[in-house]
Order: structure tokens, then sequence, then C-alpha cells
């Protein structure tokens, strides 16, 4: 034993080992150092056979290649999303068509007016790119941008409610996910929650009942991702508007994802019909339903616009010129009806029928590769999300495939797909494709996908991957 312990090489010889010197010694080191101790240990307790010894010493570079190439392949990778939940916020949200990207990317490979007048050879705002379209588009007075809508939701509430009472009904102090909750970010803020009505029912008179000298806004929350059902009752906004107007108190509305209108959803005002009644401020996320890149937009009256401006909390809170850009193409996208430049929009308006005919066309591919064997295929209906904690009582019907593979179980081959960028939903023993959230290009790599996972799985083998 002792001579075969002798008989491991040397931590630096193997990190100057030709086939491993591409590595870097911080990646190779622990990774050696591990492979090594737990030879050692498998020699000293007689684990091995003197076979499984033999190739064991015989694969130690392979081994510990094979584990610093893992060690360092990136982890941000492509996926194709097949869940069917279009704002994906684990895969990124809204994508960006080749369209949008061709017109912003001239910007981005130069200088430009950011911040910069060009007549006057002076410093500008870098909000004033996104104001006019914006306020063309929602009929508000004024527009500022923020990082996203949590920072909105901060902002606002450190302007305006810093040490006053922010009056909010029961049922919208809500858990956005990503430790984004209501109460948290009013703590943070500074502000004093101000919690009226029941978790179900909350009444004009209970906001109007609670204001007092301390209180400075009245806001309301969209309930994003959830939905209460039976003995409910929240105000509207119009209602909302009026009382804080009565009172002098601003009113707010986190509109979370925020709608334009664009798309036929059910039971929510857009955001141009909420600012028909003139409300203070409203805020919504640029890559949720709107389908533009992480922004929080702001909107709302000007002076309080420009008291916005003066917090110097905006600046942490600063919008990135990508975003901007994203955003204003995006804007221009939906004033011309380009809608084939948003994915997002293109993606929840596509109809059941090229859905299902997506997937029948899939399927014959699938059935035509050498694989098709292996695997049984299902056309079938199913039901897509918007996703993003937005419209969650709302499904899509879409269409979609549900693979079964013979030879290896459900949960192996979620994974081994999984393992190659394949994002699927499992539903008991079938593997569900949403054909919704598939993006140009998918089709074959799902076909490649399935051929490098199943060509070599034939009952033979064992079944785990
Ligand atoms: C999503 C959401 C947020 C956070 O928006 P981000 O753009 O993700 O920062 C805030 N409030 C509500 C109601 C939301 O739905």
């Amino acid at each position: 034993m002792q001579h075969l312990l002798k008989s491991l090489p040397k931590v630096d010889t193997l990190l100057a080992h030709n086939e491993l010197k591409m590595f870097q010694k911080s990646t190779l080191l622990p990774i050696i150092q591990s492979h090594l101790s737990l030879l050692r240990e498998n020699i000293s307790s007689n684990t091995f056979s003197p076979k499984e010894l033999e190739s064991a010493l015989n694969e130690i570079i392979p081994a510990i290649k094979e584990k610093a190439i893992k060690a360092t392949n990136p982890t941000l990778t492509r996926v194709i999303n097949a869940t069917g939940v279009v704002i994906h916020t684990n895969l990124g949200r809204s994508v960006f068509s080749s369209e949008i990207l061709d017109e912003i990317t001239p910007f981005l490979k130069s200088y430009h007016t950011l911040e910069y007048d060009l007549a006057k050879g002076k410093r500008s705002e870098r909000y004033t790119h996104t104001t006019q379209i914006l306020c063309e588009m929602f009929g508000c007075e004024d527009a500022l941008l923020v990082n996203n809508n949590a920072a909105a939701v901060f902002l606002i509430l450190n302007t305006f409610a810093a040490h006053k009472e922010v009056i909010i009904s029961r049922g919208e102090l809500v858990e956005i996910g990503g430790s984004f909750r209501i109460p948290e970010v009013m703590k943070s803020a500074s502000s004093i929650l101000c919690e009226v009505g029941a978790t179900n029912k909350t009444h004009l008179r209970d906001y109007e009942n609670a204001i007092n000298e301390q209180s400075a806004m009245i806001m309301k929350v969209h309930q994003s991702n959830f939905k209460q059902i039976g003995f409910v009752k929240q105000c509207h906004i119009k209602e909302i508007i009026h009382l804080a107007r009565k009172h002098q108190l601003i009113d707010y509305f986190d509109l979370g994802s925020g709608h334009i209108g664009a798309l036929p959803l059910a039971d929510e005002p857009s955001v141009r019909e909420i600012c028909k009644y003139k409300p203070s401020l409203l805020s919504f996320s640029g890559d949720k339903l709107l389908g533009a890149g992480q922004v929080g937009i702001i909107i709302g009256k000007s002076q309080l616009i420009a008291q916005l401006k003066n917090n110097q909390l905006l600046r942490a809170l600063r919008v990135d010129k990508f975003s901007i850009l994203a955003l204003q193409a995006t804007l221009k996208a939906y004033q011309h009806k380009e809608y084939h430049k948003i994915p997002t929009f293109a993606m929840l308006n596509s109809s059941p029928k090229e859905l299902e005919s997506k997937a029948q066309n899939l399927a014959e591919r699938i059935q035509r590769s050498p694989i098709a064997k292996k695997i049984d295929i299902k056309v079938l209906p199913l039901h897509s999300l918007a996703g993003g904690g937005s419209l969650p009582h709302l499904s899509f019907d879409s269409f979609g495939l549900s693979l079964q593979a013979k030879y290896l179980q459900t949960r192996d081959f979620e994974s081994a797909l999984r393992n190659l960028g394949l994002i699927t939903c499992l539903q008991g023993e079938r593997i569900l494709l949403d054909m919704r959230t598939l993006l140009a290009g998918d089709e074959e790599r799902i076909v490649e996908i399935l051929l490098q996972v199943l060509s070599q799985k034939d009952d033979t083998l064992p079944s785990s991957h």
C-alpha cells in the first residue's frame, strides 16, 4: 500500500502537466488536492479492486481536466425556454429582437448625447430622451426612469414619505420575490406603514378614516403574483385619486408589470386609462409586460417628478444608457405597431392555432430523426403564463409536446435536457415543451439536444445519466 501511495503523482508535477497547463493555478490547485486526497483515502482503506485502482491511476489527468473544465465553464449560458412562462425572471425576463438591437447597437458603439445638449453645448439630463414618447403614449405630464421598478418604489417613498405615513390596503402588502416586500421596502425608505382594511376587503372609508397629519401618501400596489377571489373588494384607482386630492395627499400606484393596452387583457385598466384620472405618480417595470430592458418607469405630475430628481438617491438608482436606448426603441415599436420587434408581446399574442402547427412541425421533425424510436411524443393543448408577477389569473391557450423517453427515467431525462440548456416543465411522468416561448432556431436545437441525450440510450444502458 505504501508504494501505491508513493506512486501517486506530486502536486507540482500535475500543475505543470502539459494537458493541464491551460488552467490557472488557482483553479487547478484545489481540484488536484481534493482528487489526490480522495485517491489516498481509497488506497488506504482498500476500497478499490486492483483493476479499479489501475484505471483510477491512469485516469488522474483526464479526471482532473474534466473537473477543471467544469469549474471554468461560464455559468451564464444561453438556454431554450420551453416552460411557456413568457416573462421568466430566472431566465432573463424579456428577450430582445435583432431589430431592436440593430437600432441601438450603433449608439452603444459610439459616444452619443446621453447627457449632452448639442445646441447649448452643455450638460443635459439622460431622462429627456424618453420623456416625450412616454408622455405621448400615456398622456402624463412628465416621466423619470430609474434602474428598475423596485428602485422606483423606493425612491418615491423616500422622497415623499420619509418619516411620514403611507396608507395602504392590507390586501396589498405583497411579496414580489427576491426579497422585495412592501412593508420591508417602506421600512428601508424610512416610511411609516399605515395598513387599512382587511386582507380581503378594503373600503374607501378605511383609507379616509386613517388620514391624519402624519399622512403623506395613499399607495396602491398591484397584487401581481396572486389573485384574490370570492368575498373581496379593493378600491378603484379613480376613487383613491379623488380621496387623495381632497386631503392634499399624494396618490401613488405601483402597477408592477403595468400594461399598455396593446394586448387584450381582461380586467385591469391600462397605464393610459389610469393616466386619464390624473394620478400623482405611477410606476411600472420596463422588462415585464412592456418587453423592454430592465428599467423602472415613473410617470405623473411634473412638480412631483422634479422633486424626485432632486433626491440624492436618484444617482444610486440611475438608469443605464442601454436600458434607455432599449426602452426608447421598444416604445417606438409600439407606437408604429411593429409588434414583431417585441418578442414578449409577440409571444403573448401568438394564437393557439399558430402554436399548434409549430408543435406539429416539431413533433414531425423529431419523428424523422434517428432517435424517433426512443421517444414517445404527443402534441397537446397547454396553458402558458405571462409570468414576471403579472396576470397570475390569466392563462393563455397554447400548444406543445409531451415527451417520454423509453429507456430513461423522466427525472433523468429532464435533467439531461436541462444540462444541455433545454428548460422544460416536468408534469408527472411527462416532460412538457410549450411552443409559446420558443424563439427562432430553437426547434433545430431541441432536436439536436434530444439526439445528444438519447442517441446512446438503449435498453442495455442503465437509466441514470
Ligand atoms: C415586479 C414588481 C416590482 C419590482 O419590479 P422590478 O422591475 O422587478 O424591480 C415592484 N412592485 C410590483 C407590484 C411588482 O409586480
